[in-house]
């Protein structure tokens, strides 16, 4: 919400290229009191799917935002993120949502994941999160946040989502789904894109706003 009697950052809504409940509530908190307008997908009707077809994270953050911004022909947020593990050469990558099969579950995945280095000394892994901000025509912004961590090698924790309670975080000595989602936003790869975003959020609102001067409504 803008400060009454304060004039908004921009004259047109940001959309949020997610229909995802958690990630709106914490783009919408990232925005807060920033003088823009939040939307998500959710407040337009049916738009067909984006094929995340890219070979990297940023390819697909790039191609969500884009297209919800040539559809909506609004300004769009879009995110993309996933584990790369060095042992395998960076997979899962952007198949991460996908490694055990098509639909798979997070429990699959891991289990997928677990299987796969299986003997394996070489650990290392790191999520990524790219945010990327497009306008209906012309360039995008994009943030990177990346966390650096060790594959374990047992499931540990119940908490967050994903490869979570397999990424073993060595500052805090725990696994990401054995700590609280406030102490996870501190250091996670999609707190950090984020405290990057808000960092610059008064220049990309500027840029947002030359972007759009030279596009028709
Ligand atoms: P997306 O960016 O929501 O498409 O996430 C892709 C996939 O990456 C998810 O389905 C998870 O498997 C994995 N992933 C991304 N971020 C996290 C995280 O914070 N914890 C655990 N897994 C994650």
């Amino acid at each position: 919400m803008n400060d009454p009697g304060e004039t908004p950052k921009l004259d047109r809504p940001l959309v949020l290229a997610t229909r995802n409940r958690g990630k709106i509530s914490e783009f919408k908190e990232l925005f807060s009191g920033s003088g823009v307008e939040i939307r998500s997908l959710d407040d337009f009707g049916p738009l067909p799917p984006v094929v995340e077809d890219g070979k990297t994270f940023e390819d697909n953050a790039v191609k969500k935002a884009r297209f919800t911004a040539r559809v909506l022909g609004l300004p769009a947020l879009a995110d993309d993120s996933g584990l790369t593990v060095k042992a395998l050469e960076g997979k899962p990558g952007v198949l991460s949502a996908r490694y055990a099969r098509e639909g798979a579950t997070d429990r699959e995945n891991n289990i997928r994941l677990l299987d796969r280095m299986k003997g394996v000394e070489e650990r290392g892994a790191a999520f990524i999160c790219i945010l990327a901000i497009a306008v209906p025509r012309g360039p995008a912004l994009v943030y990177e946040g990346i966390c650096e961590g060790v594959i374990s090698k047992a499931p540990a924790g119940n908490q967050g989502f994903g490869y979570d309670p397999l990424f073993y975080y060595p500052p805090l000595k725990k696994t990401f789904a054995q700590i609280s989602p406030a102490q996870k936003n501190r250091v996670s790869h999609r707190g950090k894109a984020m405290a990057e975003l808000r960092a610059d959020l008064d220049k990309v609102c500027i840029w947002l706003r030359q972007r759009l001067s030279e596009e028709p409504l």
